[in-house]
């Protein structure tokens, strides 16, 4: 390796090669000339500063090929001429690859690929290394030389820096043609599969939640000024870990404690920290060092076999788009207030619930994430919102660019990124044929639903956020059978206090206009876990610490809780539910606590509720035998079918090896049913079903034929549930479904399902 030390003293240590290269370069961008001149004055500084015999820029072309632009030491007539396919030669195998190649001698490897018009046959050794510009190969720099030499790490890292710097060149437009070609990786279509977490088809454009930052300088004018920059941006990253460590702790265990600690083990990294001022102290920008080490690190990732060790090394490419966001002052897109498009479909690694409501919601059509189950917060709202989203959607972010245009299938899980004509033109038939349904289901909206034989079913909705309310006119339910406090304190990263508390139930009886809502007191534990309350530990959280045996040990959240409810209702009536009883004393406890704050505000000049009515949701089968005992004690009572049938069966709603292995419809769940509708009968107790199988037709018919005559769903299940009681003869089911009860055994959904069919019973 040459270095240049020209007129400077000699006491001074010499130059690193590096900042000599980067400090040339910045002088032939600066000075006067073409294109073709600029590129040409590149290759032959860094052949003589790295000392080879050649150096030689090619760049991608649309259809993937690589195009000789400029070269030091091979025949001038290749340029613009030597072409090579895509993984062609070393060369091409560098650009697919995104890896540099470092061959002592190339000729003897087997992909290398020999060009007579280049008069390559003389050189032995090369070392070839991707031009990168955010994470995209825009095209490749080789030196090559006569003698069998291997490259050094450093001439590996001064060559991939040197590229930066070339990439940096040909994306500021200034080398034609090239710029087009640059962002092909992302510009082919292809299909991610993913999990869908909101159900829905969306056709739209790309927003990426956290805009992809593109570093445009490069070189530093002043080190120690990036230096700090750089200590600065990286302590803030630490402190932001550590915030989100000490929130996030308490909230997730498993998968994304661990993405945490991987974050927290790379921010306190010596070795990152050190590549980075490394790369400052060679002549970077604090950004371009990031970037740069970045791109080191896609290059081991893609290298990677080990998935353990390529997850990791995915984070480390996140928490490098982080320290990059906070050099440039960058947020979100909701935050920077960008202009959305009015189909967009916001694309994020992870994002929280919180940051979804930022957006303005009209705009939005779906998402697309890369973490994040179908239990996870931010997915609750996305289907308050009504938005298409897929959820593990591995590898997407790099994958797209904001403006592209997708199509969610949160049907399938399918995301298809920059579709091709025939795609849309299915998708958009789908969203028609989607929309045409719609419409259909619109048009019953104000029509009762009562069954062929004049049997009046009370249809509600399950609500948690204000976004929801809007869908109780829309639907045309009669009332929210299930309002889940616990989504408002899940999305808030403190605890709600308790005016705040009232402030949103005051807006969700005035937005019911009237039409009644049940609340359900606060039902965390579990799957539910509040960041700021502190919960133990539990080897088994569906069978621990929650709802209202948290509720009864930490009586403080639970009164909070009903003064607000009792200060919102101002007078009107107010229903409350209590989730998870399992025993009737819990029910006496909660009513007691209860009715000592109905007295107390009272005293206080809050009036009372004109009517108040406690219910008791059925969701743990030791309730089912002692229903007698319970029903006098309670107002109404509601099955929670999604968990009373995961007791039931013994099986994890939430797991998806087991989640869908029993049939809600079988004989020893709907007798289950049934014996609380009976038991609600002889005592005089509405008895509704709030769980997630009201929402489906058939289910919802086995429902009605067990004699539930109110049952409560999601918002979009309306439709489709009426359409079912409209064309049904609930009688005739009764009688067929008390049969199937006595005569069969398992699963009955078939026998339903041809009744349904004999009888012309529409399930959608
Ligand atoms: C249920 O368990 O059926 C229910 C409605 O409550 P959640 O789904 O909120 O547990
Ligand atoms: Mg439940």
């Amino acid at each position: 390796m040459q270095t240049r030390r020209g007129d400077e003293p000699r006491t001074l240590p010499p130059e690193p090669a590096l900042r000599v290269i980067l400090r040339r370069l910045r002088e032939i961008m600066a000075e006067p000339g073409g294109e073709q001149s600029r590129l040409d004055k590149i290759v032959r500084q860094i052949s003589g500063l790295m000392v080879a015999e050649v150096c030689s820029i090619y760049l991608k072309r649309q259809d993937g090929s690589l195009e000789l632009f400029a070269t030091e030491g091979l025949k001038k007539e290749a340029v613009h001429n030597t072409r090579l396919k895509r993984g062609e030669g070393l060369v091409g195998r560098c650009a697919e690859l995104a890896v540099p190649i470092n061959e002592p001698d190339a000729q003897q490897h087997p992909a290398f690929s020999y060009r007579p018009e280049t008069g390559e046959e003389i050189y032995h050794s090369m070392l070839a290394v991707p031009i990168l510009r955010s994470g995209t190969v825009l095209g490749v720099l080789a030196v090559q030389n006569r003698t069998r030499r291997e490259y050094s790490d450093e001439d590996v890292e001064v060559l991939l820096t040197t590229a930066m710097v070339v990439a940096e060149h040909i994306v500021s437009g200034a080398v034609a043609g090239a710029g087009a070609a640059a962002e092909l990786s992302r510009s082919l279509a292809s299909v991610v599969h993913g999990e869908p977490i909101s159900e829905g088809i969306a056709l739209g454009h790309v927003v990426l939640h956290e805009p992809r930052v593109v570093v445009t300088k490069l070189l530093a004018e002043d080190i120690d000024v990036e230096l700090e920059r750089l200590e600065a941006a990286m302590h803030k990253l630490r402190a932001s870990l550590d915030e989100m460590m000490g929130i996030e702790s308490l909230a997730q265990a498993g998968d994304h404690r661990e993405v945490l600690e991987a974050y927290r083990m790379f921010a306190n990294d010596r070795g990152w920290m050190r590549r980075l001022e490394a790369a400052v102290r060679e002549g970077l920008t604090a950004e371009a060092a990031v970037e740069r080490v970045q791109n080191t690190t896609r290059t081991r990732m893609l290298r990677q076999n080990d998935p353990y060790w390529r997850e990791r090394l995915r984070d480390l490419d996140d928490l490098s788009d982080r320290l990059l966001r906070i050099l440039a002052g960058r947020t979100t897109a909701a935050r920077e207030g960008l202009e959305l498009p009015n189909d967009t479909i916001l694309v994020a690694r992870t994002m929280g619930p919180a940051e979804l409501l930022d957006y303005d919601r009209s705009k939005l059509r779906g998402l697309v994430i890369e973490e994040g189950s179908g239990q996870s917060h931010v997915a609750i709202v996305a289907r308050a919102l009504g938005l298409a989203a897929v959820g593990q959607a591995r590898g997407i972010v790099e994958r797209v660019a904001t403006g592209d245009p997708m199509i969610v299938d949160a049907e399938t899980g399918d995301v298809h990124l920059r579709p091709s004509s025939d795609v849309v033109a299915a998708y958009s038939d789908k969203v028609r044929f989607r929309a045409r349904r719609q419409r259909q289901y619109q048009a019953l909206r104000d029509v009762p639903a009562i069954t062929k034989d004049g049997i009046r079913i009370s249809l509600h909705i399950n609500a948690g956020l204000l976004v929801d309310i809007p869908h109780l006119a829309e639907s045309g339910a009669e009332g929210i059978g299930l309002f889940r406090t616990e989504l408002q304190f899940m999305i808030s990263s403190t605890f709600p206090r308790r005016d705040k508390q009232a402030e949103t139930y005051r807006q969700i009886m005035d937005g019911a206009q009237g039409k009644p809502v049940v609340f359900r007191s606060l039902d965390i534990g579990g799957d539910k876990i509040l960041p700021y309350i502190k919960h133990p530990k539990e080897e088994n959280p569906a069978l621990g610490w929650r709802a209202i045996r948290m509720s009864l040990d930490r009586p403080g959240l639970f009164r909070t809780q009903v003064q607000a409810l009792i200060r919102a209702a101002a007078g009107r009536e107010l229903s409350i539910m209590i989730p998870m009883v399992s025993v009737v004393s819990e029910i006496e406890a909660a009513k007691m606590l209860i009715s000592r704050e109905v007295e107390q505000l009272e005293k206080r000049g809050v009036p009372r509720p004109s009517k108040l009515r406690i219910g008791a949701m059925i969701e743990v089968p030791s309730l089912l035998y002692e229903l007698d005992a319970l029903m006098p004690h309670v107002d109404f009572v509601s099955v929670g079918s999604n968990d009373l049938l995961q007791f039931l069966f013994a099986a994890d709603r939430s797991n998806a090896h087991v989640g869908h292995r029993y049939d809600p419809l079988s004989v020893s769940a709907l007798r289950a049913l049934r014996h609380v509708v009976r038991t609600g009968a002889v005592h005089g107790v509405p008895v509704t079903l709030c769980g997630e199988m009201a929402g489906r037709p058939l289910e919802a018919m086995a429902l009605i034929g067990l004699g539930f005559r109110t049952i409560s769903m999601a918002p979009a299940s309306i439709g489709p549930v009426k359409t079912m009681i409209l064309s049904l003869n609930a009688d005739k089911l009764a009688g067929h479904l008390e049969e199937l009860l006595q005569t069969q055994s398992g699963s009955i959904r078939s026998h339903l399902q041809e009744f349904a069919r004999a009888e012309g019973v529409e399930l959608s």
